[in-house]
């Protein structure tokens, strides 16, 4: 037995009063380690720190932070097959997948490290004489940052990178499946040479350390991306609390990715494929809803049902697997009792579905393809999270628009199609935060505004520039010279 991995606070690598397996989902009898369980106390210490470390860390100059996400950026990239694959070791998507997500990260850190230096203000003439006015952003203060499982080292780069590129202090809580990859960030972070009390990690479970992150009055903001019950809480707590919280809340999505008849045939499938199934399904961003129009919709059905019969699922580690299992036993019985629901809803499970057998016993799921449903169904209006995609026939483009946008969510909406008007006209109209045309409704660039619409997200935009709207406060200065 080796001793759990602790967590991080205060400068100090902490050992908590409990400690739970971070399990390989593809090989259950592989345990990547034994993490940390942190307490409310153990959160009260590292915000603790982090508010006695922002007064100096706030007014480092730019650069010295520069050098600081440089350092990150470099380690990370240097060591991606190794970390891709304790991520795909713990979180099951692919090790192509893996390595890919940890490139990410590096990317993040080499665009935040060159923000530092970026973070302009404006100067404008007073309206009254003598008098100028000037707006500056400042840090926040102490951020709190609850990730999910999903991208478990691209979402808390793409939160932690911003936040102290511009001067803000950190406390990290990762989601319980996912330790492993957050631990080994948060170690790269504090060797690059941040201070003490400015990156903290207190691993453990949401209603705990989460909870409490929330209900502490000296975090003056919260970042969150998880489920939309949990984004409730979040807003509820942060809001309704001692202090009111500036929240950025990350939630789900119900994408809809819309194939019309003058698609072209394969951009369309390997689009429905990759954004539907691709990382086991278990993005914000996936496609779940293929809305296809009736010239192509046979045509399409069955090429994606032969592409879907290519695809190799097995241990995510090894060379040629296409998919890998789904996370937890949780997440399976969810994504089995929404292929339940949809029979029951008179859906036709065209494809996959089974629970499949591989050499180690893991959460193995053949990818599920229903047709036939309507866009009233459970599994085309809630987030599923798993390899499960539902085909909807409509007739032409004006209902596949509206079909599109009616869901509460508003994340990510995609268009096959190969007319210039056509797509034109849905970059207007989709309700969603992002929209693809002939490109996957899922992957995205790091440089640009990532979040959604509706019930998919609030607060501000993360990734790109934008970042700064949340990670910054303005300041409005006068003066009489
Ligand atoms: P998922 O597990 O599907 O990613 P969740 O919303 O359950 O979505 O979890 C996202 C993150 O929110 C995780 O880090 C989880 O531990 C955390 N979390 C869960 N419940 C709470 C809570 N009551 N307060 C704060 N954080 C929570």
């Amino acid at each position: 037995m080796t001793a759990p991995f602790r967590n991080f606070i205060a400068g100090e690598w902490v050992a908590a009063a409990e400690a739970a397996p971070n399990v390989n989902p593809s090989n259950v009898a592989d345990v990547v380690g034994d993490f940390a369980r942190g307490s409310a106390a153990d959160v009260d210490a590292a915000v603790a720190a982090a508010k006695a470390a922002f007064p100096a860390w706030s007014r480092t100059v730019p650069y010295a932070r520069h050098e600081i996400l440089k350092t990150v950026a470099a380690e990370i990239f240097a060591r991606k097959e190794e970390l891709g694959r304790l991520l795909s070791r713990e979180e099951g998507k692919t090790l192509a997948e893996g390595i890919g997500e940890v490139t990410r990260a590096g990317q993040i850190f080499e665009f935040f490290a060159a923000e530092t230096v970026r973070l302009a203000g404006e100067t404008l003439p007073s309206v009254r004489p003598g008098v100028g006015a000037e707006v500056t952003r400042e840090p926040l203060g102490v951020i709190g940052m609850i990730t999910p499982w999903n991208f478990p080292i691209a979402i808390p780069a793409w939160k932690i990178a911003p936040a102290l590129a511009y001067g803000n202090c950190v406390v990290f809580k990762p989601a319980e499946l996912v330790p492993g990859s957050a631990h080994a960030l948060v170690d790269i972070i504090v060797r690059a040479g941040v201070p003490a009390g400015v990156m903290n990690l207190v691993m453990g479970k949401g209603s705990v350390v989460g909870q409490r992150l929330l209900d502490h009055p000296d975090v003056h903001a919260i970042t969150f991306t998880g489920s939309v019950p949990t984004g409730r809480r979040v807003a509820a707590a942060a809001i309704g609390g001692e202090t009111m919280k500036k929240i950025q809340l990350e939630m789900g999505g119900k994408n809809p990715l819309v194939v019309l008849d003058d698609a072209d045939l394969a951009i369309a499938v390997e689009t429905a494929v990759n954004g539907a199934y691709f990382s086991t399904g278990q993005r914000c961003t996936a496609s779940s809803r293929l809305i296809v129009t009736e010239g192509i919709h046979d045509r399409f059905v069955a090429a994606v049902t032969e592409r879907l019969k290519g695809l190799v699922v097995d241990d995510a580690l090894k060379a040629g697997t296409h998919i890998g299992p789904v996370v937890d036993e949780g997440q399976l019985d969810q994504d089995m009792r929404y292929i339940e629901i949809g029979r029951s809803e008179g859906a036709r499970l065209a494809f996959g579905g089974e629970l499949l057998d591989r050499d180690a016993e893991g959460f193995y799921l053949q990818p599920a393809l229903f047709t036939e449903a309507t866009n009233s169904m459970r599994i085309a209006r809630e987030e599923i999270f798993g390899p499960v995609a539902a085909v909807i026939r409509v007739k032409d483009y004006d209902e596949a628009l509206a079909v599109a946008n009616d869901t509460p969510f508003g994340l990510s909406s995609g268009i096959c199609t190969t007319s210039l008007k056509h797509a034109t006209h849905f970059k207007r109209n989709a309700d969603a935060g992002m929209v693809m045309v002939n490109l996957p409704t899922a992957g995205v660039d790091f440089h640009v505004p990532f979040g959604g619409r509706k019930g998919s997200s609030y607060g501000p935009r993360e990734q790109g520039s934008y970042a700064r709207e949340f990670f910054t406060q303005v300041k409005t200065a006068y003066t009489l010279a």
